[in-house]
């Protein structure tokens, strides 16, 4: 076994190990008495520096090609406040002693990955409940370790539902709507229109109450609020990312329900299917000539204001979706992908009565025909493939599978929220050539679909695109991933098109072309967090990337 040298000493890896944590974990790097100030402050039991924890929070998929090498740091320390007034707290000890705090959700996002070494998690896991289901006005009010999953199995027994991410109903409801909040049913529901009352701790430690929560006595109910609104501040595109202090409630809109109280799953994972009520709930898997007519069809689907999700559904998803193993992916590919070409995915939902399904499935058909799309047959070995998209538009549960086909997982580029056009334009042009020049490399998996989980929201007004890829978690194909990504921003900008997800240092690229839009986000952040603690690189770095 190879030995390690510290201080002197040789000693193998894992002696060094034993020897940090009797040394005291890493809580080193924090200021003298902030650790210990934590600890009076919260409790011992909630103040955590023992390296088998800290290093859970250290690992982060992607990022071994990104900004934040994983695993370089670990947190400082991991604190579990329990109410607002304790995060209330942290913050201001964090000011004192002068050090960094991340506040989390789930941490499936990189940024709630540390980039310096003096930096402490805010992990809610205590603050986990559901404060308030208002039935009559249709929202619940949440903390912030609250999933999509436990809030939506409460609302269900009320004929209520929320549009969950499709980065799965494990993550934070409150965390997932500061960031884009875009659901499988946001065709119908809507893009991120769920953010209503909130309690938000600036970086100064102070409690800024927004939405009527900002009027007197003004309760939960409304994301508005008389005079100037702060929600833009607060998410804007894809939200702050914890660069401006911590959300410690908020208020989320619900949304009718006709289906049963318990979501309709049988089986056990790896084989489930959802079975929800036919007469209420249809899943249409449609194939179409070409994208141009399944993006027609997504325009017509609009303007006649009927269906509940509405997606292009690309085969490397659907399949990964359904394969209970990886062997399973790999043996189904490459026939798979010759005949899943120009996928829609249209869930109806007789929301009023079974005759409302019944009246849009009339319409669907009509539009189908007219531009020659051909549905796929229940019950055929297509259909057995795709059918769980119904319950994913529902209840997303299967996005963890997309990385198991090769070991890493994302998106070319997108989240460029434009018209459906542009979205197609924005894949074909720029996109699908970096993924094509990719596979030659040999960094991505083989995919000549062209097809994107292209998305309609708010009944077809706008859109956004995700064209997929595949590959190992290897430093190569890593780096033709970012530098792709990187890419896709420029191409769009050349253009002047809404560019990709501009991550953390990448709205450089994207704001001088924009009107300097970063500098002005940079100043909002210097001016509400001075010291630049707050996970600091966020929204914007104070220095752009060398
Ligand atoms: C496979 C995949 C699919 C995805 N699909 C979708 C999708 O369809 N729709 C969509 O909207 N998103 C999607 N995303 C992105 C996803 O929304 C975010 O990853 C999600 O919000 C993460 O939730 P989380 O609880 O893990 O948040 P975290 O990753 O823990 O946090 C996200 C960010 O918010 C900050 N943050 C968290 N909580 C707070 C708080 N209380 N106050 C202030 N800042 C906070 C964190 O610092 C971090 O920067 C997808 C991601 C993946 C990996």
């Amino acid at each position: 076994m190879p030995k390690s040298h510290v201080a002197g000493l040789a000693m193998t890896p894992t002696a060094f190990f034993i020897a940090h944590i009797h040394t005291g974990g890493n809580h080193m790097s924090l200021p003298d008495g902030a650790y210990e100030a934590l600890e009076n402050a919260l409790g011992a039991e909630n103040v955590c520096d023992d390296p088998a924890v800290t290093s859970a929070y250290s690992y982060m998929w992607l990022l071994y090609s990104t900004h934040a090498q994983s695993g370089r740091y670990r947190p400082a320390a991991v604190v579990l406040p329990g109410s607002t007034h304790d995060v209330q707290t942290i913050i201001k000890i964090a000011n004192r002693y002068k050090f960094s705090y991340i506040p989390v959700g789930t941490n499936l996002l990189p940024p709630t990955i540390p980039i310096r070494p003096d930096t402490i998690i805010i992990d809610p896991k205590r603050m986990d409940r559901i404060l308030e289901i208002d039935t009559q006005n249709m929202f619940a009010v949440v903390e912030p370790y609250v999933t999509y999953a436990q809030l939506q199995a409460e609302t269900m027994k009320y004929g209520l539902t929320i549009t969950v991410a499709e980065a799965g109903a494990q993550v934070s409801v409150v965390a997932n709507n500061m960031f884009q909040g875009m659901g499988g049913t946001g065709h119908k529901f809507g893009y991120n229109r769920g953010v209503l009352g909130v309690d938000w701790v600036l970086p100064s430690g102070e409690l800024l109450q927004i939405g009527s929560r900002g009027n007197p006595h003004g309760g939960w109910f409304w994301g508005d609020c008389a005079g100037i609104n702060l929600k833009g501040l607060l998410r804007a595109d894809s939200g702050h990312c914890g660069g401006l202090g911590m959300v410690t409630t908020m208020a989320v809109k619900l949304f009718p329900y006709p289906g049963p109280s318990t979501f309709p799953v049988k089986g056990t994972n790896p084989d489930f299917k959802v079975t929800f009520p036919h007469d209420r709930f249809r899943l249409n898997l449609i194939k179409f000539p070409d994208r141009r007519k399944l993006i027609e069809a997504m325009y017509e689907i609009g303007h006649a204001e009927i269906a509940a999700a509405v997606h292009e559904e690309p085969a490397t998803m659907v399949l990964s979706g359904a394969s209970p193993s990886v062997e399973y992916f790999w043996e189904k590919w490459p026939e798979f992908m010759k005949q899943w070409r120009n996928v829609l995915s249209v869930t109806l939902i007789g929301f009023s009565s079974p005759r409302q399904v019944a009246y849009e499935q009339k319409v669907l058909d009509q539009i189908v025909q007219e531009l020659g799309g051909e549905y796929i047959q229940e019950g055929s070995e297509l259909w057995q493939i795709g059918e769980d998209n119904i319950g994913e538009q529902i209840r997303t549960g299967l996005s963890n599978r997309l990385f198991r086909i090769a070991g890493d997982f994302f998106v070319i580029g997108g989240f460029g929220f434009d018209s459906i056009d542009q979205s197609y334009k924005m894949s074909e042009e720029y996109m699908w050539p970096l993924i094509e020049e990719g596979q030659k490399k040999g960094h991505f998996i083989p995919d000549d679909t062209h097809n994107d989980w292209l998305n309609s929201y708010q009944l077809g007004h706008f859109s956004e695109t995700e064209p997929l890829i595949f590959f190992e978690h290897d430093l190569d194909a890593g780096a033709t991933f970012i530098t792709s990504y990187m890419k896709t921003i420029q191409e769009a900008v050349k253009r002047k098109m809404c560019t990709t997800w501009p991550l953390g240092p990448m709205n450089y690229i994207a704001g001088p072309n924009m009107c300097n839009y970063h500098e002005l986000v940079l100043k909002i952040k210097k001016e509400l967090d001075p010291r630049m603690t707050s996970n600091p690189d966020y929204p914007v770095p104070p220095q752009p990337p060398q």
